[in-house]
């Protein structure tokens, strides 16, 4: 068992019970024998992990018939690409919320499918909140968000209302609370920050809105094909994807994702009281823009940072250090990090309010 207090920002923290069972599989696959990792990705075993973890995905997120699922590689960074693509016609725009690095990021790939316009930013306050969307001309083929900015620590209170269709990057909050699914087109997220080791993207993607953009695509970019071949267009990433089906079985198990968000919303109280009640500490958002996932916090004096980074690593809490971008700390509390660890860190920063302050 290991006692390290896991707060990486990704790849996360997962269950330990899921470790354990993934180790298994790559040692001998349901001690056959065989490893996961050494045996056909058309063999009914992985077949069947595949089905479930496509199955488990769409249940768990409470999605309508309408979506689809896929396991695909290139990370969320080659989703960035992939949905515009798929969803931008020729010729057309999408409008995209500048909500952080990853948003950014995005909008610079989509520029490569067509016109992007940003409709709203908060570039100029280092993104420390998430702003208004407002109206979006109805000449827009869809809204991109990012639902959780991991590096700034901000994450949307709820969806936008929007009159467009919606396209998110779950990446780092994806199965941490629920939402409706509704307003969205297509909901995209790199599995390695919330839902399993990293080497896989996870599409959810309205079936009818495919091929809408009337695109002649390279096969991989075309989720069509990928669909088509039931997420196995080529050799999936069978580690990541087996395991993130594990994760999913334990969530399942827990209760799902109403029972997760309320862990999740206990464990960042918890963090947050103590960055509000600690004079030494100021949050980087502004507290309507809040992540649940990733809390972003300073030191008021930068003198103390060298005996508060000590403090914390004896602790045996790993991960903590912020972004540069934002510099400070960013606690990174995903579904599978306890309370208890969380409770170890506010007892840290209480004890060197009573030796620092
Ligand atoms: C980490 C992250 C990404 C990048 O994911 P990759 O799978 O490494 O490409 C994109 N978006 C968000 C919100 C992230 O946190």
């Amino acid at each position: 068992m290991s006692h390290i207090h896991n707060f990486s920002a990704g790849p996360c923290i997962l269950p330990q019970q899921v470790l354990e069972q993934a180790s298994q599989a790559v040692r001998s696959w349901d001690n056959q024998g065989l490893s996961l990792v050494e045996m056909s990705h058309r063999s009914p075993a992985f077949v069947d992990t595949m089905e479930e973890c496509r199955a488990l995905t769409k249940e768990l997120l409470g999605l309508p018939d309408r979506f689809e699922i896929l396991y695909l590689q290139g990370g969320a960074s080659l989703a960035f690409l992939t949905a515009a693509m798929n969803l931008l016609p020729e010729g057309g725009k999408a409008a995209y919320a500048d909500t952080g690095t990853w948003s950014a990021k995005a909008i610079k790939e989509a520029k490569h499918a067509g016109h992007v316009d940003v409709v709203t930013s908060s570039k100029e306050q280092n993104y420390n909140h998430i702003p208004e969307v407002g109206h979006v001309d109805p000449d827009h083929a869809f809204l991109h968000i990012t639902t959780n900015n991991t590096i700034f620590g901000t994450q949307y209170a709820q969806m936008p209302e929007c009159n467009v269709p919606l396209v998110a990057d779950m990446s780092s909050d994806i199965l941490s609370r629920s939402f409706d699914p509704e307003p969205f087109s297509l909901i995209y997220g790199g599995v390695q920050k919330n839902m399993g080791p990293a080497g896989a993207v996870m599409y959810a993607i309205d079936r009818e809105r495919l091929g809408a953009a009337g695109r002649s695509l390279p096969s991989y970019l075309d989720l069509e094909v990928h669909l088509g071949k039931d997420s196995m267009f080529n050799t999936p990433p069978v580690f990541s994807v087996y395991t993130t089906m594990l994760t999913l079985r334990w969530l399942k198990e827990k209760g799902g994702v109403d029972v997760i968000q309320r862990e999740n919303e206990a464990k960042s109280s918890l963090l947050y009281a103590e960055v509000d009640r600690n004079p030494l500490f100021e949050g980087h958002a502004e507290r309507g823009s809040r992540s649940h996932m990733n809390a972003t916090f300073r030191l008021k004096d930068e003198a103390h940072a060298e005996a508060f980074d000590m403090a914390w690593k004896a602790a045996k809490i790993n991960g903590l250090k912020g972004h540069r971008s934002v510099g400070g700390y960013r606690a990174s509390m995903y579904n599978a990090l306890p309370l208890e660890s969380v409770q170890v860190l506010v007892d840290v920063m209480a004890a060197f309010e009573r030796s620092h302050g």
